[in-house]
């Protein structure tokens, strides 16, 4: 378990390698929808996802140790922040990434020194495969959600809506192995029980939502969705059980409807995200017309621009 404590002294380890990054709302967007909408604006962040929150917040505490190589399992942002953040602190990185990462996801590890090892396409292959290079090399594992230290970085973003909006009533995350709603619901909830967390996952990687129903963790094997930030097969072990305490409710949504979200957002806001960031949205966008103060954790913008022209819908808000 994390609490609060824990993600106000991971806010001072990241201070200077993090960005504070902006809340935006489109009115258009919200009178559509009949809630205040706000985006947290993690495609915004250094690297481009929320992840350099936690990776940073472990490999500064692990370079304290006198750690000098790190290695990850990660689909491209995971990999990109401890890369990026092992580069600042002059530590060697190793990513292993599946076979079918997104091209610009590989260039910015590349970019930051981080030496990449090509494996599978499972999260099980690429993990197997890192604990066997930190068996070999003796590199230190950072792992992408399932640790406190990352938990609480990642919790880092839910501090920064407290700081930078008023009276929020709902809260919108989206769940991969749930690192970012664990880290960001203890801060909501300790800091005020009042505000609602909703986490969304895809309906073709439910996993969370499945365990959630079930009350344990549910391992649904390999997915498809476009959301590729949110293919985990299984919730954390550390995750789960603060998903389970904090966490009111888990919403899934369609792949057409991420593709909305995407479009809505490009369209009326000038921003480009990638899919597993338009999640929030797309969750905020089944919501029942309530006129409450609602955010839409956006958690990354990390998109190959082959795959934008696939992520535009006509059906722009039909529900509108
Ligand atoms: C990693 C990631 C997520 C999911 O975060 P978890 O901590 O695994 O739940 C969501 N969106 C983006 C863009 C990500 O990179």
């Amino acid at each position: 378990m994390i609490a609060l404590k824990d993600i106000e002294e991971a806010r001072e380890r990241i201070a200077h390698v993090v960005k504070r990054t902006p809340v935006l709302n489109s009115n258009t967007l919200s009178k559509k929808i009949g809630n205040d909408l706000f985006l947290k604006c993690e495609h915004l962040q250094k690297t481009g996802s929320f992840k350099i929150r936690g990776a940073s917040n472990l490999v500064i505490k692990e370079s304290e140790h006198h750690v000098k190589h790190v290695l990850a399992a990660s689909s491209g942002n995971h990999g990109q922040a401890v890369a990026y953040i092992a580069n600042v602190l002059g530590i060697r990185s190793t990513i292993v990434v599946p076979k079918d990462i997104a091209r610009c996801k590989e260039a910015a590890i590349e970019a930051y020194n981080g030496i990449i090892d090509h494996c599978g396409t499972t999260s099980g292959e690429r993990i197997d495969r890192a604990q066997s290079i930190c068996k070999e090399s003796g590199a230190t594992f950072i792992p992408p959600y399932d640790h406190p230290y990352i938990m609480a970085g990642q919790g880092t973003a839910g501090l920064e809506i407290l700081d930078q909006l008023d009276n929020i009533d709902e809260v919108y995350v989206p769940i991969g192995g749930g690192g970012l709603i664990s880290g960001v619901a203890t801060a909501l909830k300790e800091s005020n029980p009042r505000i609602r967390v909703i986490g969304v996952e895809p309906a073709l990687a439910d996993d969370t939502y499945q365990s959630f129903q079930e009350g344990k963790r549910i391992n649904i094997g390999s997915t498809t969705t476009i959301a590729d930030g949110l293919r985990a097969s299984i919730p954390g072990e550390l995750t789960f059980p603060i998903v389970q305490r904090y966490v009111d409710d888990i919403v899934l949504v369609e792949e057409n409807e991420i593709k909305e979200a995407f479009t809505s957002v490009f369209t009326l806001m000038k921003q480009v995200i990638e899919p597993s960031g338009a999640v929030s949205i797309a969750g905020v966008l089944k919501r029942k017309a309530e006129g409450k103060r609602v955010v839409a954790l956006v958690s990354g913008g990390n998109v190959d621009t082959t795959v934008v022209p696939s992520l535009f819908t006509d059906c722009l808000l039909s529900r509108g």
